[in-house]
């Protein structure tokens, strides 16, 4: 006699009655006052899944979420992460070459050009802020 609960996928399987449970299974199933009320609950569950009208989405989305998991990842892409890189180097190099030069450089400037060469900068950085949050919105609204 089999002395174990039955399994989740037992009890799902018999509940919905796409499997017929083993003689030692339907024997411990016959005297398991536990099993018995678990594989009541799924009856109730499948009765109501049953009894549900079709899905309401336009899409079936139990196909939709494999296909989610399945993309490709963009590839990383090499050439540029070593341009990036290389030019940050060059930047590094020229800060510790001409980094006096630099800083008196900036530090004649007057306000008013310190903000005409300032501004491009906020801007552009504002302008990209802007982009990835309407793009953040178009994947949200496409779910
Ligand atoms: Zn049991």
């Amino acid at each position: 006699m089999k002395t174990a609960h039955l399994t989740e996928a037992q009890l799902q399987n018999h509940a919905d009655g796409s499997e017929i449970l083993e003689a030692s299974a339907s024997q411990h199933l016959s005297k398991c006052r536990f099993c018995q009320s678990q594989v009541g609950n799924y009856r109730l569950v499948v009765d109501a899944l049953s009894d549900m009208s079709g899905p309401t989405f336009q899409f079936n989305l139990a196909e939709l979420i494999p296909a989610e998991y399945n993309k490709k990842k963009v590839p990383l892409h090499w050439i540029a992460i070593a341009a990036a890189s290389f030019g940050a180097c060059l930047v590094v190099l020229a800060m510790g070459y001409y980094g006096m030069q630099l800083l008196t450089l900036f530090a004649a400037l007057s306000p008013v050009q310190s903000y005409i060469l300032s501004l491009p900068l906020i801007a552009f950085f504002l302008t990209q802020c802007a982009v990835q949050f309407f793009r953040y919105q178009q994947k949200l609204n496409s779910l």
